[in-house]
């Protein structure tokens, strides 16, 4: 090991940056978040201090320091004066006063190193590679950012807060580690992540209450509604793969592509519960009956829908039940398909010079097909995506005609939109369906209509899938 990796105390204490610019911008920031006293040396100081100067108080000196007496009394010192000589002669007068010295980019000049760190207070990590390869721990700082959740610190946060109460009723060390790693993977931990401390902490005072009953009753599970997005995985969420790592169950349905359902923790048992417009194998009262089920065993219930869980998703519905019985449940969205649909065919859904609103429409009700108000539907400058909208594409394109839209409106299908096998047809009302049938789209689709269908043309080189150049166009 190249250095002693420690944190240290410096809330009080006083500390020296020396130099003006940048990175001893950042440096001095640094130091006073960790609640130093700071002062600057420097003649004259970047605007990055004025930032620092916004958020903290410091001391500027406008010179360089001349002799140790300046600093003395100073614990850890960091010069940055991006000139060598100064760097040396500020290094020499910080030891002299028994400073502990950092100098910038002059590994041989300092008593420590500053880690890369990913700050998720009062959680934080620190990373070093010994002065080895610091852009290898800059890799390594943005993959730990990516899977540490931004709420972490408040976990930190609340188990500081609570410590006292659970280790006034829980004597034995083992049953204190139990206790806490139950409550920060189960449904408490979840609410501290979702921001809803309150909550959790009743939770908890329950939880203590029968933790120390000495019951070993049932345990209640919990259920996560997770939206999947339309089929690129690389779609989902920080939060949906860390729910789908943390699942005992996952009930996923057809529209959540293999790929994705395979990111769920490779234990996880799975349940499919897939839907088609006609067979209905597993009505959605079963679906609502087997979630409260299955969480009532004590298990952490995924539910992967595909998009977002709230549109056009009946994700209302299937809470509704969980709420009704008092089961834990966190919604999780995801990029829903008229979204990813749009950015995957280079179709922007509004765009100054063609749209400033978006309706987002399903075909499909519960009083049939195509019940929609189109006075609201068809407005100029208004882009209109429609969901399962597939089976009857041809009274859709009819009744937008019956009900005053131009036939020659542009309007585009994108099928199986931002997966492998994405397909998009361009058309207008007149000719969209007839295009559609005749490349024998199997969907789903995102039916979109509007003039900014255009500007795919524009954009298009951008956006086709690689690989798939030529089979990703039926062009008008
Ligand atoms: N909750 C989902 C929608 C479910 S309804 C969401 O937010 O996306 C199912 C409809 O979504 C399909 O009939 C189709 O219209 C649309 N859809 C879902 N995935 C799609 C995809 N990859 N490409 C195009 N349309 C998709």
């Amino acid at each position: 090991m190249e250095h002693l990796p420690i944190f240290l105390a410096m809330r009080g204490k006083w500390a020296a940056v020396i130099g003006g610019g940048l990175a001893a911008a950042r440096r001095a920031e640094l130091l006073l978040r960790a609640g130093a006293h700071v002062t600057v040396f420097a003649p004259s100081f970047s605007d990055e201090f004025t930032d620092v100067a916004e958020a903290f108080a410091f001391e500027r000196i406008a010179r360089w320091p001349h002799k140790p007496a300046e600093l003395e009394g100073v614990a850890v010192c960091i010069v940055a004066t991006d000139d060598s000589a100064q760097d040396e002669r500020s290094h020499g007068i910080a030891k002299e006063a028994k400073a502990l010295v950092n100098v910038a980019t002059r590994p041989e000049l300092c008593d420590f190193v500053l880690p890369s760190i990913v700050d998720r207070s009062p959680l934080v990590v620190a990373i070093s590679t010994g002065g080895a390869s610091p852009i290898l721990g800059r890799m390594l700082k943005a993959r730990l950012e990516a899977t540490i959740p931004a709420s972490y610190g408040r976990l930190a946060d609340f188990v500081r807060d609570s410590r006292a109460k659970v280790n006034a009723v829980l004597a034995d060390m083992t049953g204190r580690r139990r206790f806490w790693e139950r409550t920060l993977e189960g449904p408490i931990g979840e609410m501290v992540l979702a921001g809803d401390e309150a909550r959790a902490v009743q939770a908890l005072a329950a939880e203590i209450d029968h933790a120390t009953s000495g019951e070993s009753g049932e345990r209640l599970g919990e259920v996560y509604l997770v939206g999947a997005g339309p089929g690129d995985p690389d779609l989902l969420t920080f939060r949906a793969l860390r729910l789908m790592q943390k699942a005992d169950v996952v009930l996923y349905d057809r529209l959540v592509d293999p790929a994705i359902v395979n990111l769920a923790r490779r234990e996880a048992e799975r349940i499919y519960v897939g839907k088609r417009p006609k067979d209905h194998p597993v009505p959605q009262e079963e679906i609502s009956a087997l979630l409260v089920r299955l969480a009532r065993e004590g298990k952490r219930v995924l539910r992967l829908k595909g998009g977002d869980p709230f549109v056009f998703g009946r994700g209302g519905e299937e809470i509704e039940k969980l709420a009704e019985n008092r089961i834990p449940f966190q919604v999780c969205p995801g990029v829903t398909a008229a979204i990813g649909c749009s950015a995957y065919s280079g179709i922007p859904l509004t765009h100054r010079d063609h749209a400033q609103a978006c309706v987002f429409v399903t075909a499909h009700s519960k009083h049939g097909p195509v019940d929609l108000d189109w006075a609201t539907v068809i407005r100029p400058d208004q882009t209109v995506a429609v969901y399962m909208g597939l089976n009857h594409i041809e009274e859709l394109m009819a009744a937008f005609v019956a009900h005053g839209a131009s036939p020659d409106l542009p309007a585009a299908i994108v099928d199986n939109g931002t997966r492998s096998n994405q397909r998009v047809v361009i058309g207008t009302l007149a000719d969209l369906a007839a295009k559609a049938r005749a490349a024998d789209l199997r969907g789903p689709t995102i039916v979109i209509v509007g003039t900014v269908v255009r500007l795919r043309e524009k954009l298009d080189w951008h956006w086709r899938p690689q690989g798939a150049e030529g089979s990703n166009e039926e062009q008008a």
